[in-house]
């Protein structure tokens, strides 16, 4: 499974890297950064998906 951001609709208000910083970083531009966008763990598709659950702008897509 992929991690992917929709960066049109991002709200820049960090949930996914204050809540997972295994999955996405603060980039220098204001964006989050994917730093795993191969989901290769059980552990790292949970969180993925808890990343796009609580995402305030529901930019966070967890797919195949
Ligand atoms: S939680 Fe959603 S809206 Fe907030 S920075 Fe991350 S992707 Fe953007």
């Amino acid at each position: 499974m992929k991690v992917r951001i929709d960066l049109n609709i991002c709200l820049r208000a960090g949930e996914c890297y204050y809540n997972h910083p295994e999955l996405f970083r603060f980039s220098q531009s204001g964006d989050p950064e994917i730093l795993a966008r191969e989901l290769n763990t059980p552990e790292l598709i949970k969180h993925a998906k808890e990343a796009a659950a609580i995402c305030p702008a529901s930019a966070i897509i967890v797919e195949d």
